[in-house]
């Protein structure tokens, strides 16, 4: 165990924690990650193939931070060995049989929202999508150009590397039992032995309320929940039709009003078209006979229709954790000044993980942060019984 006090430990080594260590390596050579299982676990959020990385939401808030995040993600893509982002931009489609009115589909509000905060969009009928993007069989398409996705591995590796290269101190299979603020310090009992810090960040995802449970005196437990997509499946085009559905020719897409996003092939690097049928806490679903990935293929990607298909396994089996009012939590825990929480990305927030690493750090060894963050703040939980959560996570 590390006999020399910490700056700052930070419990939870999915993307969030990895990042939060980044962004504060360079300010401190103090620095513990405890990880209760192994940096890259699969059954975390943080690790698979791909995460998309898009602007396109109906709240600018979220759209500016998106493009703000992405900033980040290019400055750390510059620093690492191995290119990991696949600008193939974002394409939101809408088909007048499935949502009668296009006018009100996601692809339009978002680009209304994108085009309003002067992000690079690009608009297409029937007719110019059926020349760009002839994998498609719908009536309309909005592309949020400065988009597309994130090859996992890379950044996993990259950040990993920088990490080592900082000396950063990884405890990995470490159960913590007790956490304890001190006048000023924090003592952390694990498995391992005990540990002093200045500051403490929390990124334990769903674990987050198992931590809250262990510091002495706390009460505060967030309304998390998990969820995830209810089917996931890779389709495999015939190998003549391969060029076709790669990054070079195809982006990541939505319908989101169905239910439905997808990321193209990454030649030699995953199997097939991902494609997901799940309910975003952002979009309403429309009432519509797509009711699975199969439906939607037939109906808005025929060109698929000859592709097999298999259940995505051994990636991407982990949770989102869900906040009851679907804001991000972002802050200081109530009555623990020197301990920060950083929790609730629901299932989109790989692509913010560079800015939420960014700004917990700057909270936790910066006194504060550049941005204003009092939507994220956990005290908003406190008035409607903090101590006593609707949903707990598992
Ligand atoms: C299937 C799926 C698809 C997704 N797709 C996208 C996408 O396309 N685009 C996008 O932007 N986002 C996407 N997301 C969301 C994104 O991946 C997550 O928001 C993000 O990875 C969360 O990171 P995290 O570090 O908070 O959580 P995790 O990766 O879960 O990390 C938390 C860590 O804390 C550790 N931990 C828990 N309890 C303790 C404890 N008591 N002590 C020590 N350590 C502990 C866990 O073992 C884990 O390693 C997706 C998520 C899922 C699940």
């Amino acid at each position: 165990m590390n006999e020399h006090i910490q700056d700052l430990v930070i419990v939870g080594g999915g993307v969030m924690g990895l990042m939060t260590a980044y962004a504060a390596a360079s300010l401190s050579n103090h620095l513990t990650i405890i990880e209760k299982s192994h940096i890259g676990d699969p059954k975390t959020a943080s690790f698979g193939y791909t995460r998309s990385i898009r602007n396109d939401y109906l709240d600018p808030f979220y759209a500016r931070l998106a493009y703000q995040a992405r900033a980040l993600w290019l400055e750390l893509e510059r620093k690492a060995a191995e290119p990991f982002i696949i600008n193939c931009g974002c394409l939101n489609i809408a088909k007048s049989n499935v949502t009668p009115n296009l006018a009100e589909t996601y692809a339009e509000q978002s680009y209304r929202v994108l085009a309003g905060i002067h992000l690079k969009t690009e608009a297409f009928t029937r007719e110019t999508l059926s020349q760009r993007f002839p994998q498609f069989d719908v009536d309309m398409a909005r592309l949020d150009v400065e988009a597309g996705f994130i090859y996992v591995p890379h950044v996993t590796h990259t950040l990993q590397t920088a990490l080592q290269a900082h000396h950063v101190n990884i405890l990995e299979e470490t159960e913590i039992t007790a956490i304890e603020q001190q006048p000023d310090r924090i003592r952390i009992t694990t498995s391992a032995g005990q540990l002093l810090t200045r500051k403490l960040v929390i990124t334990a995802g769903l674990g987050t309320n198992d931590v809250l449970a262990r510091i002495t005196g706390c009460q505060a437990r967030y309304p998390l929940q998990p969820d995830r997509p209810s089917q996931c499946k890779y389709y495999m085009p015939p190998p003549e039709k391969l060029p076709m559905f790669t990054s070079d020719a195809l982006p990541v897409f939505a319908y989101l009003d169905a239910g439905i996003y997808g990321h193209p092939i990454l030649n030699g690097k995953t199997p097939g078209v991902k494609i997901g049928f799940y309910n975003p806490p952002d979009a309403t679903l429309a009432h519509s006979h797509i009711n699975n990935i199969a439906a939607f293929v037939e109906e808005c990607m025929p060109t698929l229709r000859d592709a097999s298909n298999i259940v995505v396994t051994g990636v991407d089996q982990c949770f989102y954790d869900l906040v009851a009012d679907d804001n991000f939590i972002i802050g200081p825990l109530p009555g623990f000044p020197n301990i920060t929480v950083g929790v609730g990305w629901r299932g989109t927030g790989y692509k913010y993980a560079p800015w939420v690493g960014q700004t917990l750090m700057q909270l936790a060894l910066q006194e504060g942060t550049v941005y204003d963050i009092n939507r994220f703040s956990p005290r908003r939980f406190a008035d409607k019984g903090g101590g006593n959560p609707r949903h707990l996570s598992s």
